[in-house]
């Protein structure tokens, strides 16, 4: 079915009172950077509800972009067609051939603006519901509950024909809630972090720490492509990239086994708020999940946490991994995020790093190295880019289980 508008209804949005006309704007711009490469489509943001005129766009390929956008509590694609009754006759089969099985029930809910028109509500719905049933008699008509309604909606530009409520992403529109850092690893948690957070308005930027030659161009490709699955929600991320090699290779040298990892991780994240106070950040974000690895009980977490006072949200910290992964798929970060290259901490994590560091020696052994002058050259070599929708970087040719030989 090839549908001429979408009407797009929003979902907290209304609970918000004097944020509202923002809000309205900047979904409105995300819907269209999400459309891109749709030039035809024309979004018009309204109070209570944004139309998107398809001009010819492929509906189904539109339908599936919305499904992505936050901010949309749900959708229903619309026929526009001519003001006739013939007209809505003919819009009427050919939505309903497809939708309306044997069996099943519907209404007829007609709206009419345009009081011109020549039928009133009453007449539409009686005379469409009786011309249905007879091009489907083996569908019945249900006023409660039915399992279809199909509503006519009359204006003064023409007549608007709908049968469906499409589920939109819920949410609140990526950017409404200012900008964080999400300190992205080519695992499975951070991705479904990073959604977690874009799902609630913040425009994330993807950190992603790297030590070449220890860590190969796969594994720096890999974090890249995640972020492009992510970007799917916002229209396009900056991916920051971040050597860490020569501040990984100086804390093996200079700290305790039992804290290398903690230590590593206070590095980190001052590089991340480093980033953020820079680039108008307000919070770091990571995948981090209480109890689910060495580096993450609540001593260890104060521990790395008192490097800085700026905000670390933890989307996933009370979950599951069985949750987390449930959503990876949802997500379709899951399949990139199991194949086997190693990231950076992998390759320098000690047998047996401490579960409940110490605070003071922490800091302690933490004096052995040059912070400050590491931080710097770490910074100086940063690179950004900007990763689109759905962006690939992964060379496919690649056996991927080459490294592990
Ligand atoms: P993930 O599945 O996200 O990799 P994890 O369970 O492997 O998480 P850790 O390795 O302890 O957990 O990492 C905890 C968090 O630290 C990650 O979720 C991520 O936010 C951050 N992190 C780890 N490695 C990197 C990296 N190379 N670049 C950026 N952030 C990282
Ligand atoms: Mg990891």
């Amino acid at each position: 079915m090839e549908y001429t508008e979408i009407m797009v209804r929003y979902g907290e949005l209304s609970t918000k009172g004097k944020n509202r006309q923002e809000f309205i704007a900047r979904l409105g711009g995300n819907i269209r950077k999400a459309l891109h490469d749709f030039p035809e489509v024309v979004v018009h943001p309204n109070r209570d509800r944004t139309h998107v005129t398809l001009n010819g766009a492929n509906s189904t390929e539109v339908i599936d972009r919305l499904k992505k956008v936050f901010g949309i509590q749900n959708f229903s694609p619309m026929l526009k067609v001519e003001k006739t009754y013939e007209a809505v006759q003919q819009g009427a089969i050919s939505m309903l051939k497809e939708q309306l099985e044997p069996g099943m029930t519907f209404k007829i809910n007609t709206r009419r603006q345009d009081k011109g028109f020549e039928m009133n509500t009453d007449m539409m719905n009686r005379e469409l519901g009786g011309f249905v049933l007879e091009q489907f008699p083996e569908s019945k008509v249900q006023v409660k509950n039915p399992d279809i309604i199909f509503r006519v909606e009359i204006r003064t530009n023409g007549i608007f024909l709908t049968s469906e409520i499409i589920q939109g992403a819920g949410g609140l529109p990526v950017g409404t809630a200012g900008k964080g850092m999400m300190m992205l690893s080519g695992g499975i948690d951070s991705p479904v972090a990073g959604y977690l957070g874009m799902k609630r308005g913040v425009e994330m930027e993807m950190v992603h720490f790297f030590s070449p030659p220890y860590t190969s161009e796969q594994a720096l490709a890999k974090a890249k492509e995640l972020s492009g699955k992510l970007a799917a929600y916002s229209g396009n991320v900056q991916f920051i990239q971040v050597p860490f090699t020569e501040i990984q290779e100086t804390i093996k040298e200079n700290i305790p086994e039992g804290y290398l990892m903690t230590i590593q991780r206070r590095m980190m994240l001052r590089l991340s708020v480093a980033l953020a106070e820079s680039r108008g950040g307000m919070a770091i974000f990571n995948g981090e999940s209480l109890g689910q690895v060495a580096s993450q009980t609540m001593e260890s977490m104060l521990a790395i946490n008192d490097v800085t006072t700026m905000p670390i949200i933890r989307p996933v910290v009370s979950m599951d991994k069985t949750e987390i992964i449930e959503i990876a798929k949802d997500i379709d970060t899951y399949d990139l995020s199991i194949m086997p290259f190693e990231d950076c901490c992998t390759i320098f994590a000690p047998p047996a790093p401490k579960t409940r560091p110490d605070l003071e020696r922490t800091r302690y052994y933490e004096r052995r190295i040059d912070v400050e002058g590491l931080m710097k050259r770490s910074l100086e070599g940063i690179k950004i880019s900007n990763v689109r929708a759905g962006e690939t970087f992964m060379n496919e040719n690649e056996d991927v289980f080459a490294e592990l030989l």
